[in-house]
């Protein structure tokens, strides 16, 4: 393995702990990432130094924390290729950009009769948004089918994607199944017929290059929290003619252009969809993260963790016993790996493996309806970031060896 993703993980602090006298083997990255000393000490910086509300004073503190703000959207637009910095806006999270879009975009653009493509394998929250707009205005949502071993079908993507839809809302990289879809190829069936796609990018923006423009892209949301940067900071592309003619949001500070007693008008894109005082902090956080990224390189990021789960897939496979949900070939599986042992719940798993310092998640992972087809109530999750070493899988696969003989399955 690389000497230098060796060194990467003394950036990180809270790897060094023993969790239940064992050395932590953190496992749960498709939850959240840990973060490098360079962001924690950022964050530490900005309080110390900068300060101060942004868009609003003139004083010395709040045009550099203006400026450091819209640095960070720079640097945003500039790590998923962005056309325009004016189309990042900053949101929550993932979550909060899908439900803005579902509020916005989907409000004025979805009638009765339209039908909303999503797939099976979809997060709630790349779900619930669009199915509670199909029943507010009457619109059909409609599940692109998944293959035999958890791919998205393509060729139920065609039959699903016709003239009468209106948005195909689809993730880029699966929370649970390990896949990366073709999203190039949707775009351009999306496009075809007068519909636009919306992606989630929660699972992919932290572990691989994205460029929104050889995709193409209508819209692209992720969360700072899943690639090194601070909780309650996300990201939504959209493209500058989309977001335009698209209405706010929310109301208030900061998103206006003239407020009368009876009427009020919008400031441009972005700031028309930030309204009030923004997570500034998140967003310089998110912009360090990025640096740090951006240094070692997403292609080498993507590169050893491909090369991590080509170790550990095929001794996981080897258990007897456990169930790998998504594909078994590891040329196509990336690190997220969901599984279950038999006659032990995954609850319980993720118990006994935290008893081994081995985190890893056990549950439905927000995604309901996929677990409903693949049969099962819940699943354990072992993710991993470019931190994690062969060490780390060894160790679970120990622990998972342990569970086994202290629960006799
Ligand atoms: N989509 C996917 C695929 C995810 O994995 C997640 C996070 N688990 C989300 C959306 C939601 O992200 P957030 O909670 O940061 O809004």
């Amino acid at each position: 393995m690389d000497n230098k993703f060796q060194k990467i993980r003394n950036d990180f602090p809270i790897l060094k702990q023993k969790v239940n006298d064992e050395p932590l083997a953190y496992l749960d990255n498709a939850a959240t990432s840990q973060k490098p000393q360079a962001v924690i000490d950022e964050i530490v910086r900005y309080y110390q130094n900068d300060n101060a509300n942004t868009h609003r004073s003139v004083h010395t503190l709040g045009e550099r924390a203006t400026e450091e703000y819209e640095e960070a959207r720079g640097k945003v637009q500039k790590f998923i290729n962005a056309p325009e910095s004016r189309e990042i806006i900053f949101t929550k999270g993932t979550t909060d950009s899908l439900n803005l879009l579902a509020a916005t975009y989907g409000e004025t653009n979805i009638n009765a009769g339209d039908e909303i493509v999503v797939s099976y394998m979809e997060h709630h929250s790349n779900l619930i948004p669009w199915q509670q707009l199909a029943l507010r205005k009457h619109a059909t949502l409609k599940y692109i089918e998944l293959t035999a071993d958890g791919q998205l079908d393509m060729d139920d993507a065609s039959r699903k994607i016709t003239d009468k839809t209106k948005i195909v809302a689809i993730a880029h990289v699966s929370n649970v199944l390990g896949v990366t879809n073709d999203i190039k190829k949707l775009a351009a069936i999306t496009h075809q017929h007068n519909a636009v796609i919306i992606v989630d990018g929660a699972q992919a923006v932290p572990h691989q290059p994205v460029d929104v423009q050889a995709l193409d892209v209508d819209f692209y949301a992720f969360s700072g929290h899943k690639m090194l940067g601070p909780m309650g900071i996300g990201v939504l592309y959209g493209k500058s003619k989309l977001l335009n003619a698209m209405p706010p949001y929310q109301y208030g500070g900061e998103m206006i252009n003239f407020v009368e007693k009876y009427q009020s008008t919008w400031t441009d894109i972005p700031w028309k969809f930030e309204a009030g005082t923004q997570n500034v902090i998140g967003a310089i956080g998110l912009g360090k993260a990025i640096d740090y990224l951006t240094e070692i390189g997403m292609q080498n990021i993507a590169d050893y963790e491909h090369e991590l789960v080509s170790y550990a897939l095929p001794k996981m496979l080897g258990i007897p016993g456990i169930t790998v949900y998504g594909p078994h070939d590891s040329t196509v599986h990336n690190g997220v790996i969901s599984f279950n042992l038999t006659n032990l719940h995954p609850h319980d798993l993720a118990t006994a493996l935290d008893m081994d310092g081995v985190a890893v998640r056990a549950g439905h992972h927000c995604a309901q309806p996929l677990m409903k087809y693949l049969g099962v109530v819940a699943t354990a999750r072992a993710s991993f970031y470019f931190y994690n070493n062969r060490a780390d899988v060894d160790q679970l696969l120990q622990a998972i060896q342990e569970t086994k003989e202290f629960f006799k399955v």
